[in-house]
């Protein structure tokens, strides 16, 4: 059973249903029956993800900022939930394992304590021959706070440039919430805009409320342990988000409705 205002699974076991007044029904919990909110079944996990609907109905097509793999390299379609519990614990230091979800982005960080985060840093765009001399592209590293770039030394003013560099918090239906960092690849698309046009207008904050936080999200992320501090942690690399559209939220409402209809 699904609460439809918000998303959650109810299991219950074990409830007599009787005929209460002719058109009434009553159900009692019997002895050894329980009711929980989000029960740890697999049949929830698959009420939850027929529910949410999205699974199988948008595919992928920006397949460019792929982390170091092919565009054949197999993603598995899984919860946030999933991505925590079972995921994380899974991963070894010399494997990453890429997972897909659906979610929503609920809010940006621009604050930790007292510090202002931009959602952008300074980068270097001065152009660089690519490493096997091919072409020249540009650099794009990070800029310190004196101008200068780990590769280029001092960066003349006009070659500064500004990149999204976005810490979204990201939530799924299972409520569980995720801070995933987005980069120039995935946030100008997202929101229309380079963090240089966008901190040119002037009010960041409102641009970025009304710009990137409508809708659903599809999300295609790399797990992989990374090193900290002589520990190994889970990171998750987003490198893909994509859009779920009007249209396929629309298609998968007609597909819950023809489900609902056969039951009947
Ligand atoms: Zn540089």
């Amino acid at each position: 059973m699904i609460d439809d205002n918000f998303g959650k699974v109810v299991g219950i076991k074990s409830v007599r249903f009787t005929e209460f007044n002719p058109g009434q029904k009553s159900g009692v919990v019997s002895d050894g029956g329980w009711v929980k909110v989000n029960p740890h079944d697999p049949r929830a996990t698959a009420l939850e993800q027929w529910w949410s609907g999205v699974d199988n109905a948008v595919t992928f097509t920006n397949l460019s900022s792929s982390v170091g793999g092919s565009s054949l390299e197999k993603s598995t379609q899984v919860t946030m939930m999933q991505l925590i519990h079972s995921v994380e614990p899974s991963l070894n230091d010399t494997k990453g394992v890429l997972s897909e979800f659906t979610a929503r982005l609920v809010r940006v960080i621009d604050r930790r304590r007292d510090e202002v985060l931009l959602p952008y840093y300074t980068a270097c765009a001065l152009e660089r021959s690519t490493n096997d001399g091919s072409r020249m592209m540009k650099c794009n590293k990070k800029i310190d706070g004196s101008g200068h770039c780990a590769s280029c030394g001092l960066v003349p003013e006009e070659k500064r440039i500004k990149r999204w560099m976005v810490r979204c918090v990201f939530q799924d239906f299972t409520g569980a919430n995720m801070i995933l960092q987005l980069f120039d690849d995935q946030f100008n698309p997202l929101c229309g805009k380079t963090a240089e046009e966008a901190a040119g207008q002037g009010d960041l904050e409102n641009f970025l409320k009304g710009s990137a936080y409508q809708g659903l999200f599809k999300l295609r992320v790399r797990s992989k342990l990374d090193e900290y501090d002589g520990k190994f942690r889970p990171r998750h690399t987003v490198t893909s988000v994509q859009k779920v559209s009007g249209a396929d939220m629309m298609r998968h409402a007609q597909n819950m409705i023809d489900e609902i209809s056969a039951l009947a």
